[in-house]
C-alpha cells in the first residue's frame, strides 16, 4: 500500500532570528535558481550584502525599507576587500540585524563563504547556511552536459583555474587529475585556460579528450564552444569568449542527449 503523499502547502519562514548572518547561494545568473529558503532569507532580511555574480534580480524581493549593500563597488572601482565584508556583516548582525550574505552560486565552491562563517563565528555572530546552486554544475546541465553519466565517468572534480599550473602558488596536481579519469570542471580558468590544457596533456590525457567552455550561463548571451582539449584555448580565442564560463572536459562534452529544450 502506498503512504498517502503530504499535501500541506510548503510555508517556509525566516530561517534565522534578528542579529544572524545567513549565507544565501543565489544560483548563476538566473534569479529562479534560488531556493525557497533562500528567498525567504532575502525577503525577511534587514540588509542584504551582495555582489557582481550575485542574481541581483532578487534583491527585488527583499523588503523596500531593507538596506541592500552591494560590495562588488567600492569606493575606489576596485572590489571591496574580504575583510571589510566580513566586518560588515558582523557589524550589522551585533545591532540585531538579520543580515543575508547573497551570492551567486554556491557559498562554499569557491565563494570564500568559509572565511565569512569564520569571522561571524570569531565575533560570537551565529550563522546559517542556505546552499545555493553551483555554476559547476548547473552551468554544464543547463546546455545538455551532465557531469556525470552512468557507464561514461564516474565522477567529477572541479577545481579553480585562477592560477598556472607553473604558478609556485598552485597547490594542484595535474598528474593526479589526470589519473582521476573524472569530469574535470574548472571554474575561474578562463585567464590560464592554454597552460591548463597543455599541463594536462603534458601529464597524460588523450588530446582529443573532448571539452568544452560555457559562458555567461543561464543569460540570453550564453555561448557553449565545443573541442578537443588540445584546441580548445586557440578555439576560445577565435570565439573571443570571455568569463564567467565553466570548463568542463571529459567523454560526457561528447555525449549526445538527444533534442535540446526550445529556447
Ligand atoms: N560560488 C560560485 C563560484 C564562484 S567562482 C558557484 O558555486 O558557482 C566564479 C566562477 O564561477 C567564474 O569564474 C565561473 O567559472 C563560474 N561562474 C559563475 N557564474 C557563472 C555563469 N553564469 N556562467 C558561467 N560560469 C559562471
Amino acid at each position: 500500500m502506498t503512504a498517502e503523499p503530504d499535501l500541506t502547502p510548503l510555508v517556509l519562514g525566516d530561517p534565522a532570528p534578528p542579529g544572524t548572518v545567513v549565507l544565501v547561494g543565489g544560483g548563476p545568473g538566473d534569479p529562479g535558481l534560488v531556493t525557497v529558503r533562500g528567498l525567504a532569507a532575502v525577503q525577511a532580511a534587514d540588509v542584504v550584502v551582495y555582489d557582481r555574480l550575485a542574481p541581483t534580480a532578487v534583491l527585488a524581493y527583499a523588503r523596500p525599507d531593507a538596506t541592500l549593500l552591494d560590495v562588488g563597488k567600492a569606493p575606489t572601482r576596485h572590489r571591496t576587500p574580504q575583510d571589510h565584508i566580513n566586518a560588515l556583516l558582523v557589524e550589522h548582525a551585533l545591532a540585531g540585524r538579520r543580515v543575508v550574505r547573497l551570492k551567486g552560486g554556491d557559498n562554499f565552491v569557491f565563494g570564500r563563504g568559509g572565511e565569512e562563517w569564520q569571522a561571524c563565528a570569531a565575533a560570537g555572530v551565529p550563522v546559517v547556511v542556505v546552499p545555493g546552486v553551483t555554476s559547476a554544475i548547473a552551468v554544464p546541465g543547463s546546455v545538455g552536459i551532465p557531469v556525470t553519466h552512468r557507464n561514461v565517468v564516474q565522477g567529477f572534480t572541479v577545481v579553480s583555474g585562477h592560477v598556472s599550473p607553473d604558478d609556485p602558488a598552485s597547490t594542484l596536481d595535474y598528474a593526479g587529475l589526470v589519473r582521476s579519469r573524472t569530469t574535470l570542471v574548472i571554474l575561474m580558468g578562463m585567464t590560464q585556460l592554454r597552460a591548463i590544457c597543455e599541463r594536462l596533456i603534458a601529464e597524460g590525457m588523450p588530446p582529443q579528450t573532448p571539452a568544452a567552455v560555457v559562458a555567461n550561463g543561464f543569460a540570453p548571451d550564453c555561448v557553449v564552444l565545443r573541442a578537443p582539449v588540445a584546441e580548445l584555448a586557440d578555439a576560445v580565442v577565435a570565439a573571443q569568449i570571455g568569463p564567467p564560463a565553466v570548463v568542463v572536459i571529459g567523454d560526457v562534452v561528447a555525449l549526445d542527449l538527444g533534442a535540446p529544450a526550445p529556447s
